[in-house]
């Protein structure tokens, strides 16, 4: 049985902490897309960490991890993300990582680099991690797969031709040094060691593993509206988002996947540019911003203040319909304690209509939030273990996000840690 966390939002939902708190249950985690561009936050007995390319299953050392093919694998990034849990004393994690899965090469943070600054104002907002290029590289059939690694006189050759194209692209168009075979040989060899204890064939693996009863979490990275297809394209991530490219990314079938876990947090945080119609401003934003999260709304990977606002539930709504919800985690919900009265995005009014369907870029620019002002219930929630202990007025907050959106709530998340989370009956 198989089950995915992903995001209904932008990103940054707290699909780390739904997964930590899940993985305990699970025999296996699996990262199924994007690469170490995103992080989860995870606080557990060990401490906090920002994770950005292990599974969330790294601290349950009864746990397989797995890294998917449809990830951006940065070796040197896996190497320096189990070197700083260990050392802080966590138990070497199982690790595999996919056969099949693709190379995050120098040069792709190169070219991503020398784009953003070519771009200047009008920059994607990228993280500079080499994910689009990565995954230009792939589709175009110019991707290093981790197998590739057996045989490198094969893939000197291979690495010839990719730099005879990368080379005019950095001459002429950025000015910049061209590269070299052999740098990039070496850089190879140095990824073949690092990976080499943990290469396997996960998809067979998993599907012994599922045949023989035992239970995966696929966990996702950022949100719906981050998704190529889905999401507020151009201002998106290069790979898909949704459970349903869980299936892919994973090597399963899709039919393998029975619940998929939405999460959505209980306002609104976005890093980077793009549409964001419920987003808020000044002291009002600065409040929410320092208060927000765990420590504040600032990057997990970037450190960047993230943008705020309140719930949107016409993005929320459209969410958790193209992630196939089949329930919803409403985290963070404690931070919103310190409110008189909690402004929610109901609708949007695009020209003077009334729209209720999340529309597409040019649209969602021209869109003007509809409010639906509910009260607050102005008390500290963290350390509540029941849903019918909420404060009324929280519990009616809940209620009608659900309503609204469609999709139940099952889970409640009112603190940052594992114990932080409430499991209720829903009504839908
Ligand atoms: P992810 O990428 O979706 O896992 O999200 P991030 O880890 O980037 O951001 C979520 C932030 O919220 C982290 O700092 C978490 O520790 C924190 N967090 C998660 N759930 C809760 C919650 O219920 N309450 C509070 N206060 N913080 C939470």
């Amino acid at each position: 049985m198989v089950t995915a966390v992903v995001g209904a939002n932008w990103g940054d939902e707290g699909k780390g902490k739904i997964t930590d708190v899940l993985a305990s249950q699970a025999d296996i985690v699996i990262r199924f897309q994007g690469g170490a561009n995103a992080g989860h936050t995870i606080k557990n007995s060990y401490g906090k960490f920002a994770l950005h390319t292990l599974p969330s299953g790294v601290f349950h050392p009864e746990v397989t991890n797995i890294i998917g093919n449809g990830v951006a694998l940065s070796p040197d990034r896996v190497a320096a993300e189990l070197k700083e849990i260990t050392d802080r004393q966590v138990p070497a994690p199982r690790l595999l990582i996919s056969d099949r899965a693709q190379i995050v090469m120098s040069y792709h943070v190169l070219f991503d680099t020398l784009e953003e600054a070519r771009l200047a104002g009008k920059s994607f907002g990228s993280t500079k991690s080499g994910i689009a290029p990565f995954y230009s590289d792939k589709f175009a059939k110019i991707g290093i797969q981790v197998s590739e690694l057996k045989d490198m006189e094969a893939l000197k050759e291979k690495v010839e031709g990719i730099l005879l194209k990368k080379n005019v692209l950095l001459k002429y168009l950025y000015h910049h040094e061209e590269l070299r075979t052999g740098d990039i040989m070496e850089e190879l060899m140095r990824y073949r060691d690092i990976l080499a204890p943990h290469v396997a064939d996960t998809s067979a693996f998993l599907d012994r593993a599922l045949k023989e009863g035992k239970t995966a979490l696929l966990e996702g990275q950022l949100g719906t509206m981050k998704d190529p297809d889905h999401g507020i394209y151009p201002m998106v991530t290069s790979s898909s988002t949704l459970a349903g490219y869980g299936a892919i990314g994973a090597g399963i079938s899709p039919r393998e996947i029975q619940k998929i876990i939405a999460v959505t947090k209980a306002y609104s945080s976005a890093v980077g540019a793009g549409e964001f119609v419920s987003e808020i401003f000044g002291d009002e934003a600065e409040e929410l911003r320092r208060r927000g999260g765990d420590g504040g709304e600032y990057g997990a990977t970037t450190g960047r203040p993230r943008r705020v606002g309140w719930y949107d539930v016409v993005a929320s709504r459209y969410g958790c319909r193209l992630q196939g919800a089949t329930d919803v985690a409403l985290t963070v919900l404690d931070v919103l304690g310190y409110l008189d009265e909690i402004p929610v995005c109901v609708a949007y009014e695009i020209d003077g209509k009334r729209c209720d369907d999340f529309p597409t870029t040019g649209d969602l620019m021209r869109a003007k939030p509809v409010w639906k002002v509910l009260p607050g219930w102005k008390c500290d929630i963290t350390g509540i273990r029941t849903y019918e202990e909420l404060p009324p007025n929280c519990r009616r907050y809940v209620e009608f996000i659900e309503s609204e959106i469609g999709f139940p709530v099952t889970y409640v998340s009112n603190g940052p840690s594992r114990e932080d989370i409430i499991t209720r009956v829903s009504a839908l």
